[in-house]
């Protein structure tokens, strides 16, 4: 495959707007993976991904696609080329899926680094959000193309109409650009790749220049070593040749080369402007360095650009759960950093959990996620102290630390802090200036058929079903310890939505009555009864302050 015949492209968007989903049609309509075969979004392989239905590692597959090009296009190019455009071509296309949590934003710009253009999905219905807009500018800044595609058109609430106009005002796309689909139902979906061809540039490395690869990711492997996923940039890596790292200088043999189609496939060659797999006998984290530029032996390359460190954004202690288990902590982390790059680690000691380490994540999703990673796929248990995010204290004498651990400030208790200083964000907040028309109820909360008005609420009619559920069943465990059967309702008019009943529940009046004075216990009960009777008859409950303060602050 000459570099013209070669297109490297992610597929980025926000948390669920269907990039592996996408994924898995294209990879059908290649007949990479067959039709209906394996589980809906293929490419998120990891138990974590499948466990919570969402994309953390960046995937990278190739594919082979036959395009005929129509030779009625205009064609500005030489004239062989619309001789060849009339016959069919073999192209071979490298797609990268990307996660949308902004968590794993490090996985999406490091793939773009091996691309020269992306599909940029919007779902129909929800139109730009977030991680589209932090996505869109990580692309354009990459200078990359972008073919935006509109996905979910099958849904009923779909308004691509609305969405070309924000794509439009927010990005200045034009909307004849705009590709419509459904990931869903294949509907649209003929027209992508071929978008993908015409549009995004073929990676124009030095085809006859001396190889350089930039490292991309890697995992470990119990029987091969560490797997490292690389960009050919320039040149052309063979099985057998000796290659080296120009960040470490250490030299290795190239045991196994091959592309991901969709599993490793040996092909024992990668040219420029492929992006594939090499198997070195790596052994360690260490040594496969994410952004690392690897080369010929004996030969003198310029290093590629690699990536900007992560900035770690939530500090925690993870601790071997027993704490003989260390050595087994210390390898699981090793491994599992191997993949995940982002990831800092640090030793520290803890009088109380003994010796583990400092980890610094990207936030409380990714931090969760590496833990979860650590015990499903390298059975590591763990013990993790809360989370703290990294402040800086600056003492009198003028120097600064970088606090990432509470503990260690009771070590510079001599000298005295002048100023602490802690992280923050300038965000810029765009909504639209008018309100639009929306379906709105009032939402009651009822008590004994009561309405609680300080508990009304005004919702959208599609969220009030679970909105009240959720405040029902959240006031019923606040309001556990009447004396009376209470029943909690919400309703919107006279419509019963939600129902939680509180059985009544008898104090024990009689706790603090010790001895056997009968008669004084027999008037407790009564008044005890009274009581009941009472506040039934009233049919009002009490509702606690505090309880009140937990519902208005939970919902
Ligand atoms: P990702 O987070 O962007 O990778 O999104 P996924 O591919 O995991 O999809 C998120 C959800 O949207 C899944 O439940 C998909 O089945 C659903 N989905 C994806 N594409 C479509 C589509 O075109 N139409 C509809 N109706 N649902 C879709
Ligand atoms: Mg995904």
């Amino acid at each position: 495959y000459p570099p013209e015949r070669i297109r490297n492209f992610s597929i980025i968007a926000h948390v669920d707007h269907g990039k592996s989903t996408m994924a898995d049609r294209l990879l059908e309509l290649t007949g990479t993976i067959k039709k209906g075969h394996g589980q809906p979004q293929y490419l998120d392989k990891l138990q974590v991904e499948r466990e919570r239905g969402i994309t953390v590692k960046a995937q990278t597959v190739t594919m082979f696609y036959n395009y005929a090009k129509h030779s009625s296009k205009l064609d500005t190019s030489a004239a062989i080329d619309t001789v060849r455009s009339t016959e069919e071509c073999k192209y071979l296309l490298n797609l990268i899926d990307t996660p949308g949590h902004v968590d794993f934003s490090y996985e999406v710009s490091r793939s773009l680094a091996a691309c020269q253009g992306v599909l940029l999905l919007v779902d129909a219905s929800q139109g730009v959000q977030a991680q589209t807009v932090a996505n869109f500018y990580l692309a354009f800044e990459a200078d990359l193309v972008i073919i935006p595609v509109i996905n979910k058109i099958d849904q009923p609430n779909a308004n691509p109409e609305n969405v070309k106009n924000q794509l439009k005002n927010m990005f200045d796309i034009d909307p004849q650009d705009v590709l419509l689909a459904s990931a869903k139902t294949g509907m649209g979906l003929s027209a992508v790749l071929p978008a993908v061809i015409d549009r995004i540039r073929y990676p124009n490395g030095g085809a006859l220049s001396p190889l350089r690869m930039l490292l991309l990711d890697s995992y470990y492997d119990e029987y091969k070593g560490v797997i490292c996923h690389v960009a050919i940039v320039d040149g052309a890596l063979k099985k057998g040749e000796k290659i080296a790292s120009a960040a470490t200088g250490q030299s290795y043999e190239v045991m196994d080369v091959g592309i991901l189609h969709p599993e490793l496939t040996p092909t024992n060659l990668l040219l420029t402007g492929q992006v594939g797999y090499i198997v070195t006998g790596m052994r360690s984290t260490q040594e496969a360095r994410i952004g690392d530029t690897l080369h010929h032996i004996r030969t003198v390359v310029e290093p590629l650009p690699g990536f900007k460190p992560a900035k770690h954004m939530v500090f925690a202690g993870v601790y071997p759960a027993d704490g003989s288990d260390y050595d087994a902590l210390s390898h699981a982390i090793e491994r599992l950093t191997c993949n995940d790059a982002s990831v800092s680690v640090a030793r520290e000691s803890s009088g109380a959990l003994g010796i583990g380490f400092r980890c610094g994540f990207l936030g409380l999703l990714h931090m969760d996620v590496f833990l979860q990673r650590l015990e499903q796929e390298h059975g590591a248990h763990v013990i993790t102290t809360s989370p703290t995010v990294p402040y800086i204290f600056e003492y009198e004498d003028g120097s600064k630390i970088q606090v990432q651990n509470p503990a260690i400030l009771s070590s510079t208790s001599g000298k005295r802090l002048v100023t602490c200083w802690e992280p923050t964000v300038i965000a810029t907040i765009i909504t639209p200036s008018e309100y639009q028309e929306a379906d709105l109820v009032k939402l009651d909360i009822m008590l004994n058929g009561q309405i609680v008005d300080a508990l009304s609420a005004i919702v959208h009619r599609s969220k009030a079903p679970r909105i009240g559920r959720e405040v029902v069943e959240k006031l019923k465990k606040l309001l556990d310890r009447q004396m009376f059967e209470v029943a909690i309702q919400a309703a919107i008019g006279s419509k019963i939505i939600a129902r939680e009943t509180i059985s009544a529940m008898r104090k024990n009046v009689l706790a603090k009555c010790y001895g056997g004075d009968v008669t004084r216990k027999r008037k407790l009960l009564e008044k005890q009864k009274e009581g009941k009777k009472r506040m039934k008859r009233v049919g009002s409950v009490d509702i606690p302050q505090e309880a009140f303060h937990q519902l208005l602050r939970t919902t």
